[in-house]
C-alpha cells in the first residue's frame, strides 16, 4: 500500500494505518520518511505532547499507566511512546507483556507503542519526531513520550515536547544527580514519585532548594505521587494542564514551535549538505583540488569554496 493510502486511512482513523505508518517511519528509507512527513505534517500539531523522564525502576511506567487512565477519565484519547535506550527492539511487545498496561489495552481511545533507539547512542530514535508525527495526525490529543534519563534522552525529549515531567524518587540522591544532569533546567513539572515511601518530603525540599537558584519564568510545581496506588495523578494531570494554558497565554506555544521548526529545519538542511559532501568526497573534484592543495597550487579555504560553490550546480 503507499503511504499516500496509509495516511488517508490513518486520517479516518483505522487502527492498522496507524501501526503500520509507525513502522513504516521506523523501518523507512530516507525517501519514504520524506513522503510520510510531507503528507502528514497539514495534519498535525494539535496534540499536547509530554516527555516524562527518569531514572530507571522510579515508576514512571506506573505513572504513564496511572496518567492514561486519568485522561481517559477526562474524555481524552491518550498515545504513548516509550523509547527505550537499551533494547535493540520495537513494536508492541515490550510494553504489551507489562501487566499494569494492559488495563489499556482494549481501550479504543488509547495507543501504546515502544520504539529502540538504535543508532541512536543514549538519545530518542531518530525516527521519534516522525512517530510523533503519526500519532499527532491520528487526532490523539495527548501524547506522552517516555524516556530513560539516561544520556542526551531528556535533553531532547524536552526540546520536542510542549510540558517536560522530571521524575524522581525519594533517596537515591536522585534529586542531586537531576541537577547535577541539568534536568533542572528541563523540568516543567516535578514529580517525586513513590512518596509513601520514606524521605519524599526531604526530597521535595531538595529539589525546592535547588529552584532557588534559578529557574525560568515558569517555575515548575513540585508534585508528590504514589503511581502505583493512583495517588496525586489527577494533581499531576492538572499541574500539566495548567502548563499547557500557560503555553498558550501569550502565544509561548508558538514561539516554542518557532524555535523547534528552526532547529529541525537547520538540522535536516545539515544532513542533506553533508550527505552531498560524502558523494562529492569520492568524487574528481575533491581529489582535484587535495592535489592542488598539495602541490601549494591552491590554499584550503580557496579549495573549500570551490567545494561548497559547487554544490551550488
Ligand atoms: P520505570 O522503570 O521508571 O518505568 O518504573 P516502573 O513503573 O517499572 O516501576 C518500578 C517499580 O516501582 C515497580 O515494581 C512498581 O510497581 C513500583 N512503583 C511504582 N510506583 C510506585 C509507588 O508510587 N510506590 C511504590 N512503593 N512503588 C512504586
Amino acid at each position: 500500500m503507499d503511504s499516500q493510502e496509509l495516511v488517508e486511512r490513518l486520517l479516518r482513523g483505522e487502527r492498522r494505518a496507524l501501526a503500520r505508518l509507525l513502522t513504516r517511519v521506523e523501518d523507512g528509507s530516507a525517501e519514504r520518511l520524506r513522503e510520510v512527513v510531507r503528507l502528514l505534517h497539514p495534519h498535525t500539531g494539535n496534540a499536547h505532547l509530554i516527555g516524562l523522564t527518569g531514572s530507571p525502576g522510579v515508576g514512571k511506567s506506573t505513572l504513564t499507566s496511572a496518567l492514561v487512565g486519568q485522561w481517559r477519565s477526562r474524555g481524552k484519547r491518550v498515545a504513548v511512546l516509550a523509547v527505550d535506550p537499551t533494547s535493540p527492539f520495537s513494536g508492541g511487545a515490550l510494553l504489551g507483556d507489562r501487566v499494569r498496561m494492559q488495563d489499556h489495552a482494549l481501550d479504543e481511545g488509547v495507543f501504546i507503542r515502544s520504539m529502540a533507539s538504535r543508532g541512536h547512542l543514549g538519545g530518542l530514535s531518530w525516527a521519534t519526531p516522525q512517530a510523533l508525527l503519526v500519532l499527532d495526525a491520528a487526532g490523539f490529543d495527548v501524547i506522552i513520550v517516555e524516556t530513560v534519563g539516561v544520556g542526551q534522552a531528556e535533553v531532547e525529549i524536552a526540546s520536542a515536547a510542549d510540558t517536560t515531567i522530571v521524575t524522581v524518587a525519594p533517596g537515591m540522591g536522585d534529586a542531586i544527580q537531576a541537577a547535577k544532569a541539568g534536568i533542572l533546567e528541563i523540568a516543567d513539572v516535578f514529580v517525586v514519585n513513590k512518596a509513601d515511601r520514606e524521605g519524599a518530603n526531604r526530597t521535595v525540599s531538595e529539589l525546592r532548594e535547588m529552584q532557588k537558584l534559578g529557574h525560568g519564568e515558569w517555575l515548575a510545581p513540585i508534585l508528590k505521587t504514589v503511581a502505583a496506588r493512583d495517588e496525586g495523578i489527577a494533581e499531576l494531570a492538572d499541574a500539566v494542564e495548567r502548563h499547557a494554558k500557560w503555553l498558550d497565554e501569550g502565544d509561548r506555544r508558538g514561539s516554542r514551535r518557532l524555535v523547534r521548526a528552526r532547529v529541525q529545519i537547520r538540522e535536516l538542511a545539515l544532513g542533506e549538505v553533508r550527505e552531498r559532501f560524502a558523494e562529492l568526497g569520492e568524487g574528481e573534484l575533491v581529489e582535484r583540488l587535495a592535489e592542488a592543495v598539495a602541490r601549494r597550487e591552491t590554499d584550503p579555504y580557496s579549495a573549500a569554496d570551490e567545494l561548497v560553490a559547487s554544490l551550488e550546480t
